[in-house]
């Protein structure tokens, strides 16, 4: 059993991590940067070690600042959060070359999910239905438009390391190709430092529908169900719900079998999703992330369980405190993200923070590592806080997110709280019928955002 582990992270997946910590009576080390020195991850932990300057690259990502910090401090295991180190297996190596745990999947299960090609071909040998495509990385410009022809335009060009969001270009015909494949090349090789690109067939009005699976490393795995992330702005998701509201029980035992059965295969051990874009009753396998994502509360909320304290169960070579049959949805919920972003353009906004007032009551969880008198510090990730509402059914999820958003006060810095009064004013969003593309044509309605 673990007496210390130590987070590689900030904000409020630290503290997310940092609690599931203290229930378990687990010390926590938070590690942080000069300019995090008065974070709230800080002043929650335990103990904390700083380990670098203000950019992530000298701090969140120095690999041997936290191999030292967990030295120093006596930490067995590190809990990499999302985003920062949580998928370079790289990093997952060095720690286990340490003597150290990693909670999370193996390097091995990092490296071949990272790369989009090499998942999308396990995933198939595994049962899972892909989005149909080039096979494999498309060399050059004439074996992509050779690509098009056959698959039939639109298609979407990807760049095999690609995340969040970037080295992803759209071909609406044959004479966008060019455009399109070189700019996805170069976005690859800038962002990602590989230019290796793959091609799919665009799907024009699919939702974003994305299984959550977790497996204990020895051939058992369940499925928590679905969540639905179709409200997205530039491929980043802004809006997630659990269940789907277009997924039908039928849907789901399917889809979550095949997933569930899928990792059970490969040994996965930890927190996982696997991502589909969902169209016409049918799923359509994009990507596996390895490890626990942002919007991961609302299945929490839904299913009763805590992903981060089974995280660390299974990286302690424990069982999985659930079995498929014990997970019976309860409810609906919904998650916002609140951004430290000026509207309309969603430009970043840090600052002091003047006044902070949590929104509470039945079924509302603040996600947030803010506190009265806080600065936000310009370097990282504009998120800054999770609102996660939980009602029996989803109208009441609805109003009970309407209720909590006028609770919640963040004075000093703009946020994304009037994008959210907005949405919740549309009839679509309480019907439920969106897409993948509904926010961004909303936006440019709306708030002329292009
Ligand atoms: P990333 O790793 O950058 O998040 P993904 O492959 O998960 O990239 O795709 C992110 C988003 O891009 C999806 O949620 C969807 O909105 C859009 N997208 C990806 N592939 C397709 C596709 N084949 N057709 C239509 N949209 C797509």
């Amino acid at each position: 059993m673990f007496d210390k582990i130590l987070i590689a992270n900030r904000g409020e997946i630290a503290l997310r991590v940092i609690r599931a910590c203290r229930e378990m009576g687990i010390q926590s080390v938070a590690v942080h940067s000069t300019a995090d020195a008065d974070a709230m991850h800080v002043r929650m932990a335990d103990e904390s070690v700083c380990i670098g300057p203000p950019s992530g690259t000298h701090s969140y990502l120095s690999i041997p600042a936290i191999i030292s910090a967990c030295e120093i401090t006596g930490a067995q295991a590190i809990h990499p959060g999302y985003g920062f180190l949580s998928e370079n297996a790289n990093f997952v190596q060095i720690v286990e070359d340490h003597g150290l745990t990693f909670i999370g999947p193996t390097a091995e299960h990092i490296r071949v999910m990272g790369d989009k090609i090499t998942a999308k071909d396990t995933m198939k040998d595994l049962g899972v239905p892909c989005v149909p495509g080039s096979d494999g990385g498309v060399p050059d410009l004439e074996t992509a438009k050779k690509i098009g022809e056959d698959i039939g335009y639109p298609v979407i060009i990807k760049a095999t390391a690609g995340g969040g969001g970037r080295g992803m270009k759209v071909a609406k015909t044959a004479a966008d190709m060019e455009q399109a494949f070189m700019t996805a090349r170069a976005e690859g090789k800038a962002a990602f430092g590989n230019d290796e690109v793959y091609i799919e067939k665009y799907l024009t009005t699919p939702r974003h529908i994305e299984i959550q699976v977790f497996g204990d490393g020895k051939g058992n795995a369940v499925h928590l169900g679905e969540r639905d992330c179709s409200l997205q702005r530039r491929h980043q998701k802004v809006f997630e719900e659990a269940p789907g509201p277009c997924i039908t029980p039928e849907e789901r035992a399917r889809i979550g079998k095949t997933c569930a059965e899928a990792v059970a295969k490969i040994n996965y051990i930890g927190a996982g999703t696997i991502e589909f874009l969902y169209e016409k009753g049918e799923f359509y396998f994009i990507e596996m992330n390895t490890r626990l994502q942002v919007e991961h509360p609302v299945t929490e909320s839904i299913f009763g369980v805590d992903l981060v304290r089974e995280q660390i169960r299974v990286a302690e070579g424990l069982p999985m405190s659930f079995s498929q049959d014990d997970l019976e949805i309860n409810g609906h919920s919904i998650e916002v993200r609140i951004n430290a972003e000026k509207l309309p353009n969603f430009s970043p906004c840090p600052g002091r923070i003047t006044q902070y007032h949590a929104p509470g009551g039945l079924g509302v969880r603040m996600d947030s590592a803010l506190y009265d008198g806080y600065s936000i510090p310009p370097y990282y990730d504009s998120l800054i806080g999770k609102l996660i509402v939980h009602g029996r059914d989803r109208p009441e999820a609805l109003a009970r997110l309407s209720r909590a958003l006028g609770e919640l006060i963040v004075d000093g810095v703009d946020t994304t709280v009037p994008l959210f009064h907005a949405l919740l004013e549309e009839k679509d969003i309480h019907t439920g019928e969106y897409n993948i593309h509904w926010l961004e044509h909303w936006l440019e309605t709306n708030l002329g955002n292009a």
